[in-house]
């Protein structure tokens, strides 16, 4: 990673979000999500049939969805002088009723020479949320946000520190992405050395890996993946395959998301082999033990065909043992092979974190021990911690 100077670009006057929830105590799970004003509706919390019965409810014809749609997923549209193809006062009442603005940028930060962008955004109730935009040689992801804060309380991650303020709508996480599309349509993201290509980039990977606990709010992510992955002009028509859903292992939300059918990756946080570790590190393993959670993970893989990501963030003398590497191995193993490909991380500390990140040593055996047991591992690429980038920092800072 380059240590690009990161100046905060201020796009509007910080205003201080509402109280939140209090910091939870250790261990505390939060699941019910506290009740807050409901943000605006948006064309893009809507099924397409939802949609035109929404227009229709308006009293207008219900081929406006259509053309509205196509004006939000397909163009892109944010200006609503374009829209000449809806005649001037159905515009401004369709604009106003279904794309209303949901995000407001507060803080953008550039890193990576260009290649690595966060945002932080204001909800409409003034909750801070937060996605960043990679460029890749291949791809350009993007870590999009599905809860303001999160109620899973694990002790190494900003978001869970700060407890959960409440639920995101499909429409506030699908604008994470359309914001994002746009940015590279207005060629916002450096590197690649192509920049004379003549097609923009395009978002080609989406990971919840923002802030939140996704399966916690089923409905409006399950809604977004819904939207990202229609085909224009109904959705974005991305490939399901390039969304990574990321949990901390909800049981049933993994058993829900399986029978959907949609070939999402699933990436599931599990941080440690044995409950006795993983009950401080992820406290919902007190409710879903590290084996039912691998057992929820295997049969998601056994019903997509889809390889599971496991996410092992490396917190030094605490879970990079050699003998904690063997036993996840065997773990995974147990279950079969070529199901599951592990990716530790190296811990992004927080401020005031009691943990830090494994040696580099350590961290190689690690990696070494897990492929001695044929388990395919990756450290996954640390981007934009010199700007906040990992794990709720930026947010945190922000409030
Ligand atoms: N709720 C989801 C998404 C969380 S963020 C989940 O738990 O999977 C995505 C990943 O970043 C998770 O694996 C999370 O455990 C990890 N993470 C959080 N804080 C981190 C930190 N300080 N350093 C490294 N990884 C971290």
């Amino acid at each position: 990673m380059t240590e690009t100077p990161a100046p905060a670009t201020e796009v509007a006057p910080v205003a201080l979000p509402e109280p939140t929830t209090s910091r939870p105590a250790p261990g505390e799970l939060t699941f019910r999500a506290p009740r807050r004003g409901k943000p605006p509706r948006h064309l893009a919390d809507f099924s397409p049939a939802e949609r035109k019965e929404a227009v229709e409810a308006l009293g207008h014809k219900g081929f406006r969805a259509k053309q509205l749609s196509t004006h939000y997923f397909e163009r892109l549209q944010d200006d609503p002088e374009q829209m000449t193809d809806l005649p001037k006062a159905v515009r401004s009442e369709l604009v106003a009723d279904l794309l209303p603005t949901l995000l407001t940028p507060i803080v953008q930060r550039v890193a990576d020479d260009g290649q690595t962008m966060k945002y932080a955004w204001r909800l409409h109730d003034g909750a801070i949320v937060e996605s960043v935009l990679m460029r890749y040689p291949k791809r350009v992801t993007i870590c999009i946000s599905s809860q303001a804060g999160c109620g899973m309380n694990c002790p190494f991650c900003a978001t869970g520190q700060a407890g959960l303020t409440r639920n995101m709508s499909a429409g506030e996480i699908v604008e994470q992405v359309v914001w994002a599309a746009r940015a590279l349509r207005r060629g916002e993201l450096a590197g690649g050395g192509d920049e004379d290509r003549e097609e923009p980039l395009r978002v080609s990977n989406v990971v919840f890996m923002g802030m939140g606990e996704a399966l916690a709010n089923y409905k409006a992510s399950i809604g977004a993946i819904r939207r990202l992955t229609d085909p224009t002009p109904d959705g974005l028509g991305m490939s399901a395959r390039g969304i990574t859903m990321s949990t901390v292992g909800l049981v049933p939300g993994i058993d829900k998301l399986t029978a959907e059918g949609i070939p999402v990756t699933l990436a599931l946080s599990l941080h440690a082999p044995d409950d006795e570790l993983r009950n401080e590190l992820v406290p919902i393993n007190t409710r879903w033990s590290v084996d039912e959670a691998l057992d929820a993970a295997y049969r998601y893989f056994e019903a997509t065909g889809r390889r599971v990501s496991i996410e092992y963030a490396l917190i030094r003398d605490i879970n990079d043992q050699g003998w904690r590497a063997d036993l996840l191995g065997e773990k995974l193993n147990r279950r079969g092979r070529g199901w599951v490909h592990v990716n530790p991380i190296p811990l992004n500390p927080t401020p005031g974190s009691k943990w830090t990140a494994s040696r580099p040593g350590v961290e190689q055996n690690f990696v070494e021990r897990l492929r001695a047991h044929g388990v395919p591992t990756t450290i996954r690429d640390t981007r934009g911690q010199d700007i906040d980038g990992a794990c709720g920092q930026l947010a945190a800072s922000t409030a």
